[in-house]
């Protein structure tokens, strides 16, 4: 590899800065491709209510899986949103989870809510990309409970539009969640400034959870905090019994991760939907 840089003149990239772009370019070129080619596919994770420890919801995870391997997503994730692949990826994920959901709540008379994550590029690009996001989206709340996940590193930027974008969202319907929060660099006062229904704290805090008293206090302090807001809590990346027990204990209202299940191909999941709907049938009785 140091020959060839030779070779070809490099300058500015080192042997293994080239490889990485070449992989990143190679992988761009696949991704252009994946989308035409049907690659993508849709994952669910439950989302418990904590108060009844039942689903109430799923959060769509896309998936790509080229040539029978797995491709991670947060690296496929951040080259689309560079390349602006991201809108349509979105919007198929939103499409497929959609007909997913409402299908399912209906074949199991079970109340379940999808939860779907937006790329913030979404909001800076032209209007044609955005407003068919829009009606993507008023098409899917006229079915069923959707909930748009975004970071909070967008609620700093462009504010106008964004508002716009959200006041929009909650007339139709649309409940709106914070991602990852926490670990952006932001102010609290968006909290207030927006429409903001639900705060996804993030794994990161959640994975400290017994093991490091500051986190502790932290995760505590921001439950308590949406909650005088009347902000509802979802708790990202539960994995043991103690993280749920403590977020029990904090009265944290919803829970996902591990410790309930992976994110789980169509069929898994609709496993897990028919067997709870079974049990609140003969719960009810
Ligand atoms: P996210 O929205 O914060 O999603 C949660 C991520 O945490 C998922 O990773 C999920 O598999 C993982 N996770 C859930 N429970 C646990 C746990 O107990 N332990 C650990 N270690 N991980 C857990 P995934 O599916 O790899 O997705 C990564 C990120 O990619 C997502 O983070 C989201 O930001 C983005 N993403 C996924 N699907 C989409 C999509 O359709 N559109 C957009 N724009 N972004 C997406
Ligand atoms: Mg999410
Ligand atoms: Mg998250
Ligand atoms: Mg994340």
């Amino acid at each position: 590899e140091v020959k060839r840089s030779g070779r070809n003149g490099w300058q500015f990239f080192t042997p293994t800065m080239q490889i990485v772009s070449e992989k990143r370019h190679q992988l761009s070129n696949k991704l252009a491709a994946a989308i035409i080619n049907n690659e993508f596919t849709v994952y669910y994770q439950p989302i418990i209510d904590l108060n009844t420890n039942r689903i109430s919801k799923c959060e769509a995870l896309v998936r790509w899986v080229r040539n029978g391997k797995q491709i991670a997503t947060d690296e496929f994730i951040a080259l689309a949103e560079e390349t602006g692949r991201i809108n349509e990826i979105d919007r198929f994920v939103l499409a497929t989870a959609t007909d997913f959901v409402a299908n399912l709540t209906e074949r199991f008379n079970y109340p379940l809510e999808l939860s779907v994550n937006v790329s913030p590029r979404i909001f800076s690009c032209k209007d044609d990309s955005l407003n068919k996001w829009l009606e993507l989206i008023t098409n899917a709340s006229r079915k069923i409970n959707v909930t748009v996940e975004m970071t909070e590193r967008l609620l700093i930027e462009e504010s106008e539009r964004i508002m716009w974008v959200l006041t929009k969202l909650k007339a139709i319907g649309v409940t709106i969640a914070i991602d990852d929060f926490g670990t952006g660099y932001s102010s609290l006062s968006y909290l207030t400034k927006f429409p903001i229904d639900i705060i996804k704290i993030d794994q990161s805090f959640i994975r400290q959870l017994g093991q490091q008293t500051i986190p502790e206090s932290l995760t505590e302090a921001m439950i308590g905090l949406c909650h005088k807001l009347s902000l509802d809590v979802v708790a990202e990346g539960i994995e043991t019994p103690e993280q749920l027990s403590m977020l029990k204990l904090w009265q944290c209202d919803f829970g996902q991760g591990y410790y309930f299940d992976r994110p789980l191909d169509a069929e898994v999941f609709s496993e897990r939907i028919r067997t709870q709907s079974e049990a609140k049938f003969s719960h009810n009785k």
